[in-house]
């Protein structure tokens, strides 16, 4: 399968769908942020070295990041395809890592931008709820995805609770700052020509369906 580089404003919808690619493809899903803390958590030299950089209030440089995901990327479960999620984040993380395909011979795949309309994705996050306990997300307003009881966890009966951070205000400046941010990004896949678009649905089904296109045409 093709590998994919997921773009996706805050409340797109892209660990729903990552979860449901995986599910269908067997894709493996390659979360940097998991892979750091994975690596700090077994003490690792590459975790040892985020760690104290981390500790020192200073960002964990690219190479660091790339050699990590080199790593994975050459592991057995990631030779039928992959999900890179949360990387690149900037354009010369993208040309680095460009850079590491062609070394290990290894194609980039296909970058999915989600595209969602604004007032929608402020309505979702707004209206988000997690369980405390298991970390199950739900949604108050979506048919798809709300409780079975309202305000109670389907799996641990837990009250449901929301994020601090996911009011409006808030959410709002996350969104703002992420589209900034990736819109470079976004212009370098463009004009390497592997960059499709696909948009976020009401119906996680709807959306998934597009995303499948764009994986087998
Ligand atoms: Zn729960």
């Amino acid at each position: 399968m093709k590998n994919i580089i997921f773009l996706a404003p805050p409340a797109a919808g892209k660990g729903t769908l990552s979860e449901m690619l995986v599910e269908k493809y067997g894709y493996a899903h390659i979360s940097t942020g998991d892979l750091l803390r994975s690596e700090v958590a077994l003490k690792t030299p590459i975790g040892l070295e985020a760690e104290s950089l981390m500790k020192a209030g200073k960002y964990v440089p690219d190479e660091l990041i790339l050699k990590l995901i080199s790593n994975r990327i050459t592991n057995s479960d990631c030779q039928n395809g992959y999900i890179l999620d949360g990387f690149p984040r900037t354009k010369v993380q993208a040309l680095k890592y460009d850079e590491l395909l062609k070394d290990l011979g290894k194609d980039l795949g296909v970058v999915i931008y989600i595209d969602i309309d604004k007032d929608m994705a402020v309505k979702r996050a707004c209206s988000r709820i997690t369980c405390p306990k298991c970390g199950k997300i739900y949604n108050k307003y979506s048919s798809e995805m709300k409780p079975k009881v309202e305000g109670v966890c389907d799996d641990c009966k837990e009250a449901l609770t929301q994020r601090q951070d996911d009011n409006e205000e808030t959410f709002i400046k996350r969104f703002d700052e992420y589209m900034q941010k990736t819109m470079p990004l976004y212009d370098y896949y463009k004009e390497k020509g592997v960059l499709k678009t696909i948009k976020a649905y009401e119906s996680k089904f709807d959306t998934f369906k597009e995303a499948v296109k764009v994986i087998e045409e």
